[in-house]
């Protein structure tokens, strides 16, 4: 029986295994994750502007996210918590974290690499459930101090970043802090929401309509957006622009672009610029024709590729799709990339809708996501 083993638990990782599970023997196919659970779609911004009193981390858990052991055990897959740290091509083995496993197939989608803290350790991250509930306290703790300090001054959270990450954070923030404040009697007046981007536009990568429709959207939320400010360094209190312009704020959120996750390998892979492995147009790593790499951490040569939840479905639904051929001997034809129209949920009840002339954000494009989501489901 040949070995499948699927390296990393996103949504690329689990939909390949759950796609491939459909087509092969499912004992074949092994999981392999850092975290005992996963995160459903936009759970952490869920868990960020949650109306909970004080979330905990277990309670978060069973509210947004999901455990792995049951969507294996759903799925009849086998399911390793460990980390992966090396693979050797020539011996087909992986290295996880005390334990090897052999491999005829592998598949290697470990998204986008976590060590995008910025430029100094003041500023969080965005990038997990634990992460989502640090910046709620962090949020909440700026907010209470002031409210309870005699002579209450002015709170400004500062997110870096106007990117899809950025822009869904801030939409976040804003209902967290229209909560905390009303919580605790302050005027949310008295708290400024700042977006800091390197580029001319949020949203840049995504096309000029889409950038112009977010914008207005963000202006309406009161988000004070400044553009061209690349920053430099976060200390504990003070941001750093390029320009030698500095901001003091109380929280600082991370969520600038990222390189792809890292792996040792034997023999090197090939790296784009951007730090993702280089893939062919059937996702395979070169010279190998049984290893492929999708979503975050692979580079393809697609120009203008969008890393959304979208486009990693497809394209673990494409390798589900030609893994069973190949063990088949069949001939396999390349990927074709998804038209650049695009549906994104970005807060409860809000969605963005990316057409090629046409941009719109909403309830409308929620309800138009939900009902994809539905028809798929069928
Ligand atoms: C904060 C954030 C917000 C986003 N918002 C949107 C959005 O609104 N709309 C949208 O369409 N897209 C959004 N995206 C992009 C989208 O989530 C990604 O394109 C998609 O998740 C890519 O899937 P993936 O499987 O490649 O990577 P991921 O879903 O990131 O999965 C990678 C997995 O690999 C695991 N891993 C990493 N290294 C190892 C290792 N060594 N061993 C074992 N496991 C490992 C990680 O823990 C992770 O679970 C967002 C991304 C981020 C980070």
């Amino acid at each position: 029986m040949k070995q499948i083993v699927i390296l990393g638990g996103g949504v690329c990782g689990r939909s390949v295994a759950e796609k491939l599970s459909v087509h092969i023997n499912p004992k074949s196919i092994t999981l392999v994750s850092e975290h005992a659970y996963y995160v459903k779609p936009f759970g952490e911004y869920f868990a960020l502007q949650s109306k909970e009193n004080s979330l905990e981390l277990s309670h978060a858990k069973q509210e947004y996210a999901l455990s792995y052991e049951k969507f294996a055990s759903r799925l009849g897959i086998n399911f390793l918590l460990r980390q992966a740290e090396r693979i050797d091509f020539s011996s087909r083995v992986v290295f996880l974290r005390g334990k090897r496993v052999g491999f005829d197939y592998l598949v290697s989608c470990l998204g986008s690499a976590k060590e995008s803290l910025g430029p100094a350790q003041y500023a969080m991250p965005m990038h997990s459930l634990v992460d989502a509930l640090r910046v709620r306290n962090s949020v909440e703790f700026a907010i209470e101090q002031s409210s309870r300090s005699i002579k209450p001054h002015p709170v400004r959270i500062v997110v870096v970043g106007g990117g899809m990450r950025g822009v869904e954070t801030i939409i976040a923030l804003r209902e967290l802090v229209k909560f905390i404040c009303s919580k605790n009697g302050f005027s949310q007046g008295c708290v400024e929401l700042v977006l800091l981007e390197a580029e001319g536009r949020l949203l840049h990568t995504y096309t000029a309509q889409s950038s112009e429709a977010m914008e207005q959207y963000i202006y309406r939320l009161g988000v004070n957006v400044q553009y061209y400010s690349e920053v430099t360094n976060v200390s504990e209190s003070c941001i750093t622009l390029k320009d030698g312009y500095t901001l003091m704020a109380d929280v600082v959120i991370w969520a600038a672009s990222s390189s792809g996750q890292k792996i040792d390998a034997e023999p090197d892979l090939s790296l784009s610029n951007s730090g993702r492995l280089l893939v062919n147009k059937k996702f395979q790593v070169r010279p190998y024709t049984n290893v492929f790499s999708i979503g975050d951490q692979a580079a393809p040569p697609f120009p203008h590729r969008l890393h959304t939840v979208e486009n990693a479905e497809a394209e673990a639904q494409y390798v589900a799709n030609i893994i069973p051929a190949l063990m088949q001997n069949k001939r396999i034809i390349s990927y074709t990339p998804l038209p650049k129209r695009s549906v994104t949920p970005l807060a409860r009840n809000v969605a963005l809708y990316i057409g090629r002339n046409f941009s719109s954000i909403g309830m409308l494009p929620d309800y138009y996501y939900r009902a994809r989501q539905w028809l798929r489901a069928l």
